[in-house]
């Protein structure tokens, strides 16, 4: 679905990212691990297109999306994403949040929208909610109807930067369990995340970032269990 090529990125004289490939399969899960700093928010904002790169390719299935004449617009309409937080918008109740991509964009009729919208949320246990606005309902409500939002549209991928560390830690599990039930329904998803647990249960591969370079990419078990990069141990051993 998604694959880069020597991604390069700089702000100013600043190499944040230094010749990135990564490769996100069909359903796979692939989730970035890295120090703060090592560059995973800026991979997923350039994937998104909304960094733009100063080298390499960007493919989205066999659509090279990084180059220049491409519809940015278009592109993100292929593509969910949440952040860490601000993802709802305020004035607007949690099913107009849910709906409006798909008003606006995919240019669905509102019945059919509010339909579908109201189907998801019920799935994620909050139609009861549907009427309420984003301030009334709990951070975990709140990261669970901004992953209802995005994949109301149904994109091709799922980009989730750190979409838990705003959040309680009791409210954390609502939200990965969410992930994890996208994941089982087959949805193709780059997150980075501080969860080691979850990463270890959910993740069909784990890339670790040092300094916007690939030090070492695998599976779970191979990069968290075993580490081979003295820099992924390091970083490991630190959040033990
Ligand atoms: P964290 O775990 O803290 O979220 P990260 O791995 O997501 O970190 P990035 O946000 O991608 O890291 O930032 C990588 C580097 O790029 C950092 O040194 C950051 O200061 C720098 N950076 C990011 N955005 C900009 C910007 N718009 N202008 C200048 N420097 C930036
Ligand atoms: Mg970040």
């Amino acid at each position: 679905v998604l694959r880069t090529e020597g991604l390069v990125k700089a702000f100013g004289d600043h190499v944040v990212l230094d010749g990135i490939d990564v490769a996100v399969g069909r359903h796979e899960v692939v989730v970035l691990i890295g120090a703060s700093g090592s560059g995973k928010s800026t991979l997923l904002r350039a994937i998104n297109l909304l960094e733009p790169i100063d080298d390499g390719r960007i493919w989205l299935d066999d659509e090279d999306i990084s180059d220049p004449r491409v519809d940015a617009d278009r592109v993100r309409a292929r593509i969910g994403v949440v952040f860490q937080q601000f993802n709802l918008f305020p004035h607007l109740s949690v099913l107009d949040n849910v709906t409006l991509a798909a008003r606006r964009v995919h240019r669905t009729s509102k019945a059919e929208a509010e339909a579908s919208g109201l189907r998801l949320l019920e799935r994620v246990g909050l139609a009861d909610r549907a009427r309420s606005y984003p301030d009334r309902l709990s951070g975990g409500q709140q990261q669970r109807v901004a992953i209802v939002r995005a994949i109301a549209t149904n994109p091709e991928l799922l980009l989730l930067d750190e979409i838990t560390s705003a959040l309680d830690p009791q409210l954390v599990g609502e939200v990965l369990d969410l992930v994890a039930e996208l994941k089982e329904q087959g949805s193709t998803i780059l997150m980075t995340t501080h969860e080691m647990h979850f990463a270890e249960h959910a993740a069909d591969r784990v890339v670790f970032l040092k300094d916007g370079r690939i030090a070492e990419a695998g599976p779970p078990e191979q990069v968290l269990r075993d580490p081979q990069h003295p820099d992924t141990r390091a970083f490991l051993s630190r959040l033990r």
